[in-house]
């Protein structure tokens, strides 16, 4: 059990982990442009992990590199990730904790999606990454849709069988749909932990049926790394990738899917997006201003002035 009474690096250092023994492996070219020129923007990440990430200078792209691997992520999901954000938090925040948190997040999903879902004719959902179930039962309540919930962590699949749906204890990356095919994808707090971004999104086109809708959303990178001005503050090793408005937006693109409706979250960190399928526009990135202006910016935030 951790001592939440302890400073939080004397937590962290207290967990049964160690970050530098986990088998990694080195990306070799951007998951979005497929380049392989990048920029080395930190060094280590908010509970001091030394692991790097990287920017794609072809298209801003940011992520970790090198990365751990899926089995050492499906490990990392069992035992370590709740431990270590309670430690990092100082607080337990574990499946059961996070019900209430997710009953709110739901009910603020559920207004989003409401326009798009009610008398849609939509009538089933996949929802990925779907930990305890709260929101992927409070969607099929709301609008009447046979909700599936996929996540790695059995303990939080546990919890939502308990609410009577379909469970799928498994990494989206080793799902394996067959034939089946949804009306309603939702990638909810999800997109950002995922080892192969490109490859999902299109996996996840393809398991799509044509009039149906994808939800996303991101943890907006430079949202968070404004709102502490520390961009090492923004890297953690339970996210591989920084996704951006302007990358999240071309990854879509390039995937077949077209945006109809953008909103920026009450938290002001999370940007979600409603997409239909549409036609792929491969090579689509973001502009080479705003690639440069989010390398300014970054420089920008690194070299503050602060308190010593
Ligand atoms: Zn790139």
């Amino acid at each position: 059990m951790t001592d939440y009474s302890q400073p939080r690096a004397a937590r962290i250092a207290a967990l049964p982990f160690d970050f530098t023994a986990q088998p990694t492996r080195t990306v070799e070219a951007c998951n979005l442009c497929g380049r392989s020129t990048f920029v080395v923007l930190t060094h280590r990440d908010r509970y001091g992990y030394p692991a790097q990430a990287h920017a794609c200078e072809f298209c801003g792209l940011v992520f970790l590199n090198p990365v751990m691997t899926g089995e050492a992520y499906g490990q990392f999901y069992q035992g370590t990730y709740r431990p270590l954000v309670s430690a990092y938090h100082g607080r337990l925040i574990d499946a059961q904790t996070m019900q209430g948190e997710q009953q709110e997040y739901a009910a603020d999903r559920a207004g989003l999606l409401a326009p798009f879902l009610k008398d849609s004719g939509l009538k089933t959902l996949l929802d990925i990454g779907g930990s305890t179930g709260v929101v992927a039962h409070h969607l099929s309540r709301v609008f009447g849709l046979e909700a599936a919930v996929l996540d790695p962590a059995p303990l939080e699949v546990e919890e939502a069988r308990k609410f009577g749906l379909e469970t799928i204890t498994a990494l989206v990356e080793d799902y394996d749909p067959g034939t089946r095919r949804f009306d309603v994808v939702a990638l909810f707090q999800t997109v950002d932990h995922l080892l192969d971004v490109g490859g999902t999104l299109a996996r996840i086109r393809s398991l799509i049926n044509d009039n149906g809708l994808l939800f996303v959303d991101i943890v907006d990178f430079r949202a968070a790394y404004l709102r502490n001005w520390s961009v090492e503050e923004a890297v953690k090793i339970d996210h591989p990738y920084y996704l951006t408005q302007e990358t999240m937006r071309a990854y879509l693109a390039r995937t077949g899917f077209e945006v109809v409706r953008t909103d920026y979250a009450g938290d002001h960190l999370h940007v979600s997006y409603v997409c239909r399928p549409s036609q792929p526009r491969a090579g689509a990135v973001p502009t080479v201003e705003v690639i440069r202006s989010l390398f300014q910016e970054v420089r920008y935030v690194q070299n503050a002035p602060r308190a010593k």
